[in-house]
């Protein structure tokens, strides 16, 4: 039986590694890289190294950084006196397009599941309650998604927060019912963002 050399055998083993990609895609991709200048498989490998060795978490929020504090955290433009609170990286990026929030923000790196084995001790949810009490921050804004664990985790993250004198407000559901943030338009995140309310 014909296969693949062995080279681009293991292209494809290491691409299907990645995610939602499968054996398919993976082949496809090997595929046309094989057929392309070899400078476009340098330049691919290069940034992989490079972004792996370089991007780590911000120290304070949890965003990607290259260093110590984020650039968002590192601006002395943004009022540090609001944290938004998102679930995942890419959703700093999805309230940053907007283009209408100027404070800092606060990554929990998953939301509480207990059907996937996701306690609210695996978040960063004491990193939070820590920063609210170290430094003078007067609003918290729950932007988990509008779905049954990114409620949850807003509960949890209120009565997490309650008592020690800072607001904690939720985004308005102007996100669609099960939506994820990342997904939702510009306009509708400035929707939910302006009428976002105190959580009780
Ligand atoms: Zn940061």
């Amino acid at each position: 039986m014909y296969t693949f050399p062995l080279s681009m055998q293991k292209l494809i083993r290491e691409l299907s590694k990645l995610p939602s990609i499968g054996e398919k895609t993976a082949t496809r991709l090997a595929y046309y890289l094989v057929q392309q200048e070899p400078a476009i498989s340098r330049e691919l490998a290069e940034a992989l190294v490079v972004a792996s060795k370089s991007v780590r978490l911000c120290n304070e929020c949890f965003f990607f950084s290259e260093g110590e504090k984020c650039t968002i955290c590192a601006d002395v433009q943004r009022d540090r006196a609001i944290l938004c609170v998102v679930e995942k990286p890419v959703d700093v990026v999805a309230i940053e397009r907007m283009g209408e929030f100027r404070g800092l923000y606060h990554v929990l790196h998953g939301v509480w599941s207990p059907l996937r084995g996701m306690g609210p001790e695996k978040l960063k949810i004491d990193d939070l309650v820590l920063r609210t009490k170290t430094h003078e921050v007067k609003e918290v804004i729950l932007a988990t998604s509008a779905t049954v664990e990114g409620d949850a985790t807003a509960i949890y993250l209120a009565r997490s927060l309650g008592g020690n004198g800072t607001r904690v407000t939720r985004l308005a559901q102007g996100i669609p019912k099960g939506g994820e943030l990342e997904y939702a338009d510009d306009i509708t995140l400035s929707r939910a963002m302006m009428g976002r309310s105190v959580v009780e």
